[in-house]
């Protein structure tokens, strides 16, 4: 096992890892930008150092820094976190190159899953349902392109293979618009991500965004580890995750749960990792995989008992998994809500001093968090600052668990979406669960005719 872990990330999630490395024996470093240096990660880990100025170009995302930085702390494995270079397989090969572990699986998959024409296709291979669409990457052929929206059958959506953060789509509602729309996606995709590939897929009027977790080592051992329900977005941003994802039929979660574990064996993955599917009329559609730790990992942990971000460091470290399929048994239910330094309902971020932190507890009730009292949330990082988990035998006593919490929590000096989830967990239609992933912005626009939002 590791001795000493390098920590590239900020936040919750620094904190997060933090945790899980002390809690097996295993020193931390923590890298930081200059706004973090006060954090209390930064505190708490045996040796940190500090890569750069406020902005992420040239701290979270410096690469060179932080390579230099696992240098000269003797750190044996880089772990990405989520965000920033989680996903950026350059990085994980330099870090491999450098003679450090990277906490996540091969370039060559990051890779692979990075570019969604790619991803799609070695799915299909494998066996995953997808979304019907192009046979690979649009070409020139105005003709070709037409003719393919019209087998697929509009409404289409125009997707960047290089997209990500819900940027990079356009949906087209009929022929004369597609053209243009190609065009427009193409042009974009080129500036924002430098890969101006396109492909096309039907698009689903109304589904639910369903995810899959999966853990598999690097001998080809390969579970998973139940779904996750995180169709309440905004924007394409999650606001709030559950698992179990209700009103499913369980046979239907247990057959592409168990693909997806089987193409991981298939395609080689190593490590933690998420399946997304959008989810409508009893069935799966695979759009992508996140080859990373995500956010909303806890509700998973509390379902199945494990530590993932353990079970990462396990994996990377060149053990076997230490779960077989049946061993894995999803109890209960859970709930996250990301607590955000923001308007809760203009979403306008308010960055500044928190005066007063008062986090709930109780029976069920995890906060992961990295703020505290007069902590200062500086404007320069996603308004992210921790999240509530509860955990409840039934989703019933999940919901009356988290009720009481945000009832319970106080966060002043700023702002923060509470107010939102307060509302969302006496909402009707979430507590009787199953809302497709246009819910909250249609219930928002009914509260808000006015702002359009
Ligand atoms: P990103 O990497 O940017 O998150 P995804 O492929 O995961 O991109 O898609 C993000 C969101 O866009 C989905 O959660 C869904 O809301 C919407 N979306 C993507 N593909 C489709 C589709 N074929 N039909 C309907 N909605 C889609």
């Amino acid at each position: 096992m590791f001795e000493k872990i390098l920590i590239a990330n900020r936040g919750e999630i620094a904190m997060r890892i933090q945790r899980a490395c002390r809690e097996m024996g295993i020193k931390t470093v923590v890298v930081h930008s200059e706004a973090d240096r006060d954090a209390k990660y930064v505190k708490l880990a045996d040796e940190s150092v500090c890569i750069g100025p406020a902005s992420s170009a040239q701290s979270y995302l410096n690469m060179p820094a932080i390579i230099s930085a696992a240098e000269v702390t003797d750190a044996q494995a880089i772990h990405p976190g989520y965000g920033f270079l989680a996903e950026n397989a350059d990085f994980a090969e330099r870090v491999e190159k450098s003679g450090f572990t990277f906490i996540g699986p091969t370039p060559t998959s990051i890779r692979q899953m990075g570019d969604k024409v790619t991803a799609k296709q070695a799915m299909i291979k494998a066996g995953i349902p997808c979304v019907p669409g192009s046979n690979g990457a649009l070409n020139d052929d105005e003709e070709e392109i037409l003719s393919t929206a019209r087998k697929i059958g509009y409404p289409v959506i125009v997707k960047a293979a290089g997209g990500g953060g819900g940027r990079g789509m356009r949906v087209v509602r009929n022929e004369e618009s597609l053209l243009n729309a190609v065009s427009m996606t193409k042009l974009e995709a080129g500036k924002a991500f430098g890969n101006p590939e396109v492909y096309m897929e039907k698009f689903l009027e109304n589904p639910r965004h369903i995810e899959i977790q999966v853990l598999s080592d690097t001998y080809g051992n390969a579970i998973w580890l139940g779904e996750r329900d995180c169709s309440m977005q905004r924007r394409h941003q999650k606001v709030l995750e559950e698992a179990p994802a209700p009103n499913i039929p369980r046979r239907l979660v247990d057959r592409i749960g168990d693909r997806c574990a089987e193409a991981c064996s298939k395609i080689g993955y190593a490590g933690a990792g998420t399946f997304e599917f959008l989810y409508e009329n009893g069935e799966f559609y695979f759009i992508e995989m996140n080859t990373r730790i995500q956010v909303e990992h806890p509700v998973s942990e509390l379902i199945t008992g494990l530590d993932l971000i353990q079970e990462q460091i396990r994996v990377a470290a060149g053990e076997k998994l230490r779960y077989k399929q049946r061993d894995i048994r999803l109890v209960g239910h859970a709930l996250e809500c990301r607590i955000n330094a923001e308007d809760p309902f203009t979403f306008v971020p308010s960055p500044g001093k928190i005066t007063t932190w008062h986090a709930p507890g109780g029976p069920g009730i995890r906060v992961d968090s990295h703020v505290y009292t007069n902590y200062v949330v500086p404007p320069f990082y996603d308004s992210m600052i921790g999240k509530i988990i509860a955990y409840g035998a039934t989703r019933e006593q999940a919901i009356h668990r988290m009720q009481v919490a945000l009832s319970e929590m106080v966060v002043e000096g700023i702002k923060t979406n509470l107010d939102l989830h307060r509302t969302l967990m006496h909402d009707p239609g979430f507590i009787q669960g199953g809302t497709n992933i246009h819910y909250l912005e249609q219930k928002l626009a009914e509260m808000f005719p006015e702002t359009g939002k």
